[in-house]
């Protein structure tokens, strides 16, 4: 069953002023074959063998249902960074045998994404096949956006489906720009319509209390979507480095912890704005601080607002814990973007962990959950608990800037004509 139901249809044409597209779910496929942008850009290890297929496998569901539809499948990707053309270790034909596992079905190989092999192997397609298509960034087309090359890989199907939210922020050839090919012929896979489905029930749907988790590093890289959020949100927790900003805009001592002088003022602004909108904002009342960054320092805990000279902030400290589980879990929907601390190192883990505990906890409780955007998803997942929250997005930068409440090129290209 598609997630773009009724309820999220509201939301999407709320988003944006013009909604008329295809769906996956009530498509015919029979006969059709389906050009689908994919991210299978896999880690590989030095014998080319896949080493994490979970984004193999969240492509699965699209494919079989273009193929259980009675059509075929010619997949684009793109694997790596390469530079200049085509390098050896960046071939999408190291990933065909696990996609022909996961799919199964055997996954023929075209050694070239454009031309004359591309086109042949693409229509002399049966339904229930499936082609895997070379690396797309064996072109510097694809990035550059070129209309040309996103003309060629267009004439190889007949509709275009786009699954790939980690690269839907970018106007690549594959990801936006092949859209204008195909009028209509075109649609979101499951795993980006579940993408855009779960920021709309945060951003838009989300039943209160909404909580927003925000950590990481800094306030510069998070400040748009802390101004976002304080439309919407009842309560932001503030963790990791950027506490120490906030806690300095507060008037407190923060010792050699983190802190962004030329955002001290946007700190203070936040807060002003957050009391006038009613939004409660949480800065950690208490901090793990160390004398050295490393697992070997010597550690005390203190209140944020008086760090010794010397000692610098790198976990929330146990009170903040309780008023952060507390917050959590009284929560209906929680968004939650950066960790709490310095978690990679395990002697500043336990603020993120006891965080995603607390997330996982409210997620049994009935409230929808969405973790999203670069470190806090590796934070969940080095504590085993991806899968007992509501959504983890696959899309880092795209999630951040989608929830920044920017357009993202990818998307706008498949609602739009
Ligand atoms: P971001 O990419 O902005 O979400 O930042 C994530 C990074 O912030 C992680 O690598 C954390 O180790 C780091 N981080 C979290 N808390 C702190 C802290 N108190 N001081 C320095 N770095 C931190």
């Amino acid at each position: 069953m598609s997630f773009i139901g009724l309820f999220s249809f509201k939301t999407l044409t709320s988003q944006f002023n013009f909604f008329d597209m295809e769906n996956i779910d009530n498509y015919n496929f029979t006969n059709k074959k389906a050009l689908i942008r994919v991210d299978f850009n896999v880690p590989l290890d030095g014998d080319f063998n896949v080493t994490d297929n979970t984004r193999i496998k969240a492509a699965v569901p699209t494919i079989q249902k273009v193929l259980s539809g009675g059509g075929s499948v010619i997949i684009m990707s793109h694997l790596g960074r390469p530079k200049n053309g085509p390098e050896a270790k960046f071939s999408l034909s190291s990933i065909v045998d696990e996609v022909s596992k996961l799919v199964v079905c055997d996954v023929k190989f075209a050694t070239d994404c454009i031309g004359a092999e591309a086109k042949e192997m693409a229509s002399d397609l049966k339904p229930g096949e499936v082609l895997l298509l070379e690396n797309l960034r064996f072109y510097k087309h694809e990035t550059a956006g070129d209309k040309n090359f996103a003309r060629q890989l267009s004439e190889l199907g007949d509709v275009y489906i786009n699954d790939a939210f980690g690269t839907a922020h970018r106007a690549h050839a594959s990801t936006a720009i092949i859209a204008k090919f195909f009028p209509t012929e075109k649609m979101f896979g499951y795993l980006i319509e579940k993408e855009i489905v779960s920021v709309s029930k945060v951003l838009n749907e989300g039943e209160s209390p909404i909580t927003a988790i925000v950590g990481g590093a800094k306030v510069s890289s998070k400040i748009i979507i802390i101004e976002k959020l304080m439309e919407r949100v009842d309560n932001i927790i503030i963790g990791g480095g950027m506490a120490y900003t906030f806690a300095r805009a507060l008037g407190g001592k923060t010792g050699n912890s983190l802190v962004e002088d030329d955002f001290i003022e946007t700190a203070k602004e936040v807060l002003e704005t957050a009391k006038a909108k009613g939004v409660s904002i949480l800065i950690p009342s208490d901090t793990v601080a160390a004398d050295k960054f490393g697992d070997d320092a010597n550690t005390q805990v203190c209140d944020t607002n008086t760090i010794p000279d010397g000692w610098m902030g790198l976990d929330i400290g146990g009170n903040a814990i309780k008023d952060y589980v507390s917050c959590v879990s009284n929560s209906k929907t929680i968004l939650w973007n950066g960790p709490m601390g310095v978690f990679e190192l395990t002697s500043f883990q336990e603020g993120t962990k006891q965080i995603a505990l607390a997330v996982v906890e409210a997620t049994k409780k009935g409230a929808f959950s969405l973790v999203g955007g670069g470190d806090s998803v590796a934070a969940i997942n080095k504590f085993n608990l991806a899968n007992e929250v509501s959504h983890v997005s696959t899309g880092g930068g795209a999630m951040l800037e989608y929830l920044e409440g920017k357009e993202l090129p990818g998307i706008k290209a498949i609602l739009k004509n």
